[in-house]
């Protein structure tokens, strides 16, 4: 497989569909084992129920479906040794603290200095603070918390029921990072065709909207064209700027892997059967093929990530309390690493970047990180808890992706900033979400065969 330019149409670059289906066929039963069967990879912590929409009133968004529901874990006994806050607790002391912005600043603590058997994943976290590295607003792991402790494997992502204006409007928030939307100018909202008119005072910051109106307007093009399967550049819009390409690219592929769960594994309200429907796959999917296009892009880009902590793990403490157990844990996720291509050969990320700063005065890579930022504080604007459990770790899969690939150094010695035991789980399930996403359209093309509708 070479290399997959960020600038590039999965389709038309050197790496194929057919070479990423066939280097996932490889890597699959890698990915599924250890999000599936170990337990730092298949249980979550995040804060589920307690952090409101900061963006609207969420209310009417609610989903009532009972598919909508998340099954927590209640009693301790339930949550396996390695997540328990007494666990946790146990590895408090005067050095295992959240180092801190300034800290992280210097160079990375030896291990020794947090005590026997304490890596830096270990550090329980006290607070939201924010390493401005971060592509997104980090879960908080602290104890005292109001964390929730879910099993992954237990509350599988598929259809939920979830839909209509409360579903649109956050996709359609989310778009609007990339000002893919419809700001008001002057009051008059512009339209867009798909979209439901924005809540009202839901645009945060309406001169900023009316200054990108421009911008926005080439976007709206662009989204159109876009829907209407043209490929970005068939649509005259290749002076947009690389990074902000690549932004769209992963979000649209992001809502294009949850459209194939959710189509994969759909229920039939009439017989009461979940299995895959095709109706909804041709809809969503494949009369969209640069939506898929853009799921390959981030099946090249995480891929990517994953295969750059290749070294990072040999010294990662997975903190299960067993030996054996952190052991197994990390040579599994050492043999993954080992399987992909070593380098920048499925996907160059060096090539981003280069021209700062930008208008606005921010550097373009800030830029990127804030918006992105922001989509993951629009998670908790979903209105279904299942969709918001793996919204909330996607984004934060993604998030550690860009932070991997954009804030590790190139080549030895660079520096590596700590990753939390959160951002590593998510990124890990996130390439287990996207590996099952192009099983499951393998499945959709061949369904599609033996329906006589292959084209
Ligand atoms: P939507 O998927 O809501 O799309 C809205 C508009 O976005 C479309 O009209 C189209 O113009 C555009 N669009 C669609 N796909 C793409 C793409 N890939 N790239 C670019 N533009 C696109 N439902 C479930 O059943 N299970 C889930 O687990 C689930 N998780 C969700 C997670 C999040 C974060 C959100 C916001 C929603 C989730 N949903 C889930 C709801 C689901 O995504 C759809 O919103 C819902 O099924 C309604 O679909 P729709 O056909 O109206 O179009």
């Amino acid at each position: 497989v070479c290399a997959l330019e960020p600038k590039a149409k999965v389709s038309d670059a050197c790496a194929s569909y057919a070479d990423l289906d066939s280097l996932n066929d490889r890597l699959h039963p890698y990915v599924r084992n250890l999000a599936n069967n170990t337990d730092f990879f298949s249980y979550y912590r995040l804060n589920l129920y307690n952090k409101k929409c900061p963006f609207w009133s969420d209310e009417n968004g609610l989903c009532g479906n009972i598919a909508c529901a998340v099954t927590t874990l209640e009693n301790e006994e339930d949550i396996p040794q390695v997540w328990r806050a007494e666990e946790l607790s146990r590895l408090e002391g005067p050095k295992a603290q959240h180092p801190g912005k300034q800290q992280q600043q210097k160079p990375r603590p030896l291990m020794g200095e947090l005590g026997e058997q304490v890596g830096e994943s270990c550090v329980v976290e006290y607070d939201d603070e924010c390493d401005e590295r971060d592509y997104c607003v980090p879960e908080d792991e602290s104890v005292s918390a109001k964390g929730d402790y879910v099993s992954l494997a237990d509350n599988p992502e598929r259809f939920t029921g979830y839909a209509g204006e409360g579903a649109h409007q956050v996709w359609e928030a989310i778009y609007r990072e990339n000002c893919f939307s419809k700001p008001q100018v002057n009051g008059n909202s512009v339209s867009m065709p798909g979209w439901n008119a924005p809540a009202p005072g839901f645009l945060q910051n309406q001169a900023q909207a009316a200054q990108d109106f421009k911008q926005v307007m080439r976007a709206h093009d662009r989204k159109q064209a876009i829907d209407a399967g043209s490929s970005l550049e068939a649509s005259g819009i290749e002076d947009e700027c690389l990074e902000k390409r690549v932004f769209y690219r992963v979000i649209s592929g992001m809502h294009a892997s949850i459209s194939t769960h959710l189509c994969h594994d759909h229920l039939n309200q009439t017989t009461g059967e979940w299995g895959p429907n095709l109706q909804c796959y041709k809809e969503r999917l494949h009369e969209h093929p640069e939506r898929i296009s853009n799921l390959y892009f981030n099946y090249a880009f995480v891929l990517r990530a994953v295969g750059k902590l290749r070294d990072y793990v040999q010294d990662y403490t997975f903190c299960t309390g067993d030996p054996a157990e952190d052991a197994k844990t990390k040579a599994m996720i050492q043999r993954l690493a080992n399987v992909i291509p070593e380098g920048p050969k499925i996907f160059d990320e060096r090539v981003m970047f280069q021209d700062q700063p930008s208008a606005s005065g921010l550097s373009l890579k800030e830029d990127f990180r804030n918006r992105f930022r922001n989509v993951s504080r629009v998670m908790d604007c979903v209105g279904c808890d299942k969709c918001r459990l793996w919204g909330k770790l996607q984004t934060n899969g993604f998030g550690t992706a860009l932070k991997v690939l954009f804030e590790f150094g190139n080549g030895e010695g660079g520096e590596k900033p700590l990753l939390r035991r959160t951002e590593l789980v998510a990124l890990i399930n996130t390439l287990d979400k996207i590996s099952v996403a192009l099983k499951a359209l393998d499945n959709f093309r061949d369904l599609m065969v033996a329906e006589g509708q292959s084209e």
